[in-house]
């Protein structure tokens, strides 16, 4: 197993369990991969590289952490409830209702005050007919942006710029002209038009490697699993199509009958022979292109909003995540207001100076939310992951690969898989299991699933 972050720790974890002698190789002195966390000494806080929501239709995420005896460390909000802010200061809450799904999301949507009466409805109806094409239309779906789909649903400029974009944004990581309308319409299927609880917001009250990383580890290593830190993999062996064996930074080779790539598309081409990677099922991974996000971490005198996530509406800044009510719902211990705020597919942030990002940040924090002004700033820490996610497009849909490789004996998992989802945690982890089973099968061993 090459890689662990969510795609190789749960492959991992999932074969450990089906008697398999398991060996991960990591490139970091840590695991996570893009979801990690760490202890900031100044703050005294757990830093997660980014915020990460989970949602409750991420069943094989929640059945990994249930595997992992770490469920517990989720705040899962049952009913969705979030505050939508715009620059003008104007707000309204997207609330659902006790209603049995989908009811209760159509009940949300016809409740938001951003939007006129007849927008709403025109929202609700163009929902239902999005989740529609998802069953009989995917081939239309599949060829167009979520901009054109918008045009397609009669969606008015409103409900773009203080329903459909906000979200896609988030989901996506990618500009609405850009963006892949299909994986908008799978994901407003699994969470909105599910059950009730596949629409509730999870997040971890602890940091993200101690959600699942250092419990991932152990039960690799408590099943008898050898995990191997700082070392990168530098090469495949392949003969008659087949990987014979991986060859390690420090000269190590290791060899084993199944091989796992849980590692970014670019990492795969550079771990392949250079003759395999015209293949024309490798060859295509190179033109996957990538998508940032920009988080800045900021520390204030005061806690601002008791809210845990505020969206933002026509700033540059989209989610605003409260730290501390995360970490503790009820109220922190008295320690500074701690905020994260999201720029998703913000590739104009990328070039831009610490100091003029902090600005940017402060100046939409004190539109949106007034009660921020008379707060003094402590420190601010921006975290830029330039490569958060593959670019999600119509034309990348089609480049994602299988799990099954043309070697008969190597397997790829990472969220970058063709799941029909975007590049989320959800789908890193459905590719890890799909990995093992694969693995399990032709060893004629049982699934080893936990139950959604
Ligand atoms: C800031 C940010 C916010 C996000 N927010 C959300 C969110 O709210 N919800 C959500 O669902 N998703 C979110 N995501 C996406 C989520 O983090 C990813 O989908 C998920 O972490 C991908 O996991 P993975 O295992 O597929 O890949 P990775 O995490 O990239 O793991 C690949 C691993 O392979 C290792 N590796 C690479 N090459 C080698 C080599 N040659 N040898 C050995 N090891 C190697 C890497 O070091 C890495 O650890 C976010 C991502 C970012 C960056």
């Amino acid at each position: 197993m090459v890689g662990a972050g969510f795609a190789g720790l749960s492959a991992a974890v999932r074969l450990a369990d089906m008697g398999t002698a398991v060996t991960l190789v990591e490139a970091r002195p840590a695991p996570g991969g893009r979801a990690y966390s760490f202890h900031d000494v100044p703050s005294g806080d757990v830093v997660d590289n980014g915020q990460h929501l989970l949602m409750g239709c991420y069943t094989q995420t929640l059945s990994f952490l249930r595997r992992l005896g770490t469920i517990d460390r989720l705040v899962v909000i049952p009913e969705v409830g979030i505050e939508m802010v715009a620059a003008d200061g104007r707000r309204a809450v997207l609330r659902s209702m006790a209603l049995p799904g989908p009811l209760h999301m159509g009940a949300a949507l016809l409740r938001y005050r951003h939007l006129e009466a007849v927008e709403r409805w025109r929202l609700v109806f163009g929902a239902a007919r999005l989740v529609a094409m998802t069953r009989r239309d995917r081939a239309v779906l599949e060829r167009m942006t979520v901009a054109e789909l918008m045009d397609h649903l009669g969606q008015g400029e409103r409900a773009r710029r203080c329903f459909w974009y906000p979200l896609a944004i988030a989901v996506l990581n990618e500009e609405p002209a850009l963006a892949s309308a299909a994986l908008l319409g799978e994901v407003v299927r699994r969470a909105f038009f599910g059950r009730r609880r596949d629409s509730s917001i999870i997040y971890a009250r602890v940091g993200l490697s101690e959600l699942y990383c250092e419990a991932a580890l152990a039960a690799i290593k408590a099943k008898g699993g050898t995990v191997i830190l700082h070392c990168a993999v530098e090469r495949l062996e392949v003969e008659d199509a087949t990987v014979s064996g991986a060859v390690l930074r420090d000269g190590r080779r290791l060899a084993a009958d199944y091989f796992v790539l849980a590692v970014p598309p670019q990492s795969v081409l550079r771990l392949l022979p250079a003759a395999l990677a015209g293949n024309r099922d490798f060859a295509r991974l190179a033109e996957l292109g990538s998508s940032p996000i920009v988080c800045l971490h900021a520390w204030f005198d005061r806690e601002i909003t008791r809210a845990p996530v505020v969206g933002f509406i026509d700033t540059t800044v989209q989610w605003m995540f409260n730290k501390r009510r995360i970490f503790a719902p009820n109220g922190g211990p008295g320690r500074p207001g701690y905020l994260s705020f999201v720029m998703s597919g913000a590739r104009s942030q990328l070039e831009v100076d610490n100091d003029a990002l902090v600005a940017t940040v402060l100046s939409d924090l004190r539109q949106v939310l007034p009660a921020s002004r008379s707060a003094r700033l402590l420190r601010a820490m921006p975290l830029k992951e330039k490569h958060a996610t593959i670019a999600v497009s119509p034309a990348s849909n089609r480049l994602r690969p299988a799990t099954a490789t043309a070697l008969s004996n190597l397997f790829l998992a990472g969220d970058w898989i063709d799941t029909g989802l975007p590049p989320t945690i959800e789908s890193a982890v459905e590719t890890g299991h799909r990995a093992a089973a694969a693995i399990g099968a032709r060893l004629g061993r049982p699934r080893g699933g936990y139950g959604a």
